[in-house]
């Protein structure tokens, strides 16, 4: 096995799922996150994944944690519904219609499931304790044609052959390896919370509790988008068989709220950043008062400390220059809205890809240069084909801002 040590820059659902794939396979990782710990700040709630998401788990989970993955995923109907603003149902989507037929890679077209984030996270996590470093804030790096170095906020640095920079949407990394790569505001403000299943249960349509989301809007494209998470498993019972220290947080089951629309039919994101949970969930009803009431109902029956602001971000296709020993994965690259619920399925489709490209390097197979051009390649074609296709959805459903030309 040829030396390679490679340092990723995020704990997000991409980085850790390269480092669980690096892991499985022996090769040196170690993982940066600027983050004091899992839980300093809200990430989000549901997350649906497809089959990009559930193959990726598979492949680079072990078979224990990828156990505790399924007994903790809910199953989802393969549909979006379509509400009127009365929460009465106006068409049930197959998803198919959303995203194509031939999405290349599909081999489980109709296979989807709605998880709870941070028990993926969690589970993305276990194994990994000693090789994720909390409260790491990369500034910047350095590659020669040795290898790379990282420099941290703290004064800290690491050295390796390959630096991966897996830190979302706002990368450090994007910025020095591919500073012509835009990522621009998608238009959108959102406010996003969570209501107890048994409020939510009598409020909202069967199809809500049962499919992929279930969305209403209204003539300005202002939108109550839904989504269920029901535990076929308590997480912290999923995981009682794993190594101590692998615990899972419980939760109960949940169904996700989201009200957003164009910027201007908010206070502004610079006043909502200012605003905690409870004024956020008013703003929310606020914003969709002239609905009939269920509508409000729904928000109003959220966990007043469950709101967060949503900042919508679209990443602009381009082309990467010849790889170095510097790449990027998941949103860093391939940012986009959550009209398809795909960015956390192509992130970790491209920690498995990549992981398995690296493989390769180490057991002589391939060169460095040339395993990375070919993981590129499939980000700029496949990942940059759905960042469109999430564009035009946004547009129909949201007014999202076009992507430029
Ligand atoms: C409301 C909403 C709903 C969504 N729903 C879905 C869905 O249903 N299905 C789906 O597939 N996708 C969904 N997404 C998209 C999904 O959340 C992202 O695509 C996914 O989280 C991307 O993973 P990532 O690992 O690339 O980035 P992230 O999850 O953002 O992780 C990046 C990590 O890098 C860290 N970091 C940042 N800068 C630095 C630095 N300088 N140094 C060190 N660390 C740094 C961050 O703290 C973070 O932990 C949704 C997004 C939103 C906003």
């Amino acid at each position: 096995m040829s030396e390679l040590k490679v340092l990723i820059v995020g704990a997000g659902l991409g980085g850790l799922a390269l480092a669980q794939s690096l892991r499985r396979t022996g090769i040196d990782v170690t993982v940066f996150e600027r983050d004091a710990d899992p839980w300093d700040r809200p990430q989000g709630y549901r997350l649906h994944l497809d089959a990009d998401g559930i193959n990726a788990a598979h492949e680079v989970l072990p078979p224990e944690l990828y156990a505790v993955f399924q007994a903790t995923a809910h199953r989802t109907e393969p549909f979006t519904t379509i509400l009127k603003t009365d929460l009465s149902v106006l068409k049930r989507l197959p998803t198919r219609d959303d995203t194509g037929d031939a999405w290349p890679g599909r081999d489980q077209a109709d296979v989807h499931a709605n998880v709870d984030r941070g028990t993926l996270r969690q589970i993305l996590l276990a194994g990994l304790e000693d090789v994720v470093h909390f409260g790491k804030k990369l500034e910047r790096y350095v590659s020669d044609p040795d290898g790379v170095s990282a420099y941290f906020s703290d004064g800290a640095s690491a050295r390796g052959t390959l630096l991966v920079g897996a830190d979302g949407t706002r990368s450090a990394v994007r910025r020095q390896r591919a500073p012509h790569a835009e990522t621009v505001d998608a238009g959108i403000s959102a406010i996003y919370g969570r209501l107890p299943w048994q409020a939510a249960k009598s409020l909202v349509p069967a199809e809500a509790l049962t499919d992929i989301f279930t969305i209403a809007s209204d003539e300005r494209k202002v939108f109550l988008g839904l989504g269920a998470v029901r535990f076929p498993t308590p997480p912290a019972q999923a995981a009682q068989h794993l190594a101590p220290g692998t615990a899972m947080r419980d939760h109960d089951d949940y169904v996700v709220c989201i009200v957003g629309g164009r910027h201007r039919f908010f206070p502004g994101d610079g006043a909502m950043r200012a605003c905690a949970g409870e004024e956020l969930q008013k703003i929310a009803a606020e914003t969709i008062r002239e609905w009939p009431d269920g509508a409000a109902d729904v928000v109003g029956a959220g966990d007043p400390a469950s709101f967060f602001l949503v900042e919508m971000h679209t990443s602009v296709p381009t082309m990467l220059d010849s790889p170095t020993n510097v790449t990027l994965l998941g949103d860093a690259i391939h940012a986009m809205t959550p009209t398809l619920g795909r960015g956390a399925n192509l992130a970790m489709r491209y920690g498995a890809l990549l992981g398995r490209q690296l493989k390769k390097v180490a057991d002589g197979r391939t060169g460095l240069g040339q395993a990375l051009a070919s993981y590129e390649d499939d980000v700029t074609d496949y990942g940059f084909t759905v960042v469109r296709e999430a564009a035009r959805i946004g547009e129909q459903r949201m007014a999202q801002t076009p992507l430029p030309e």
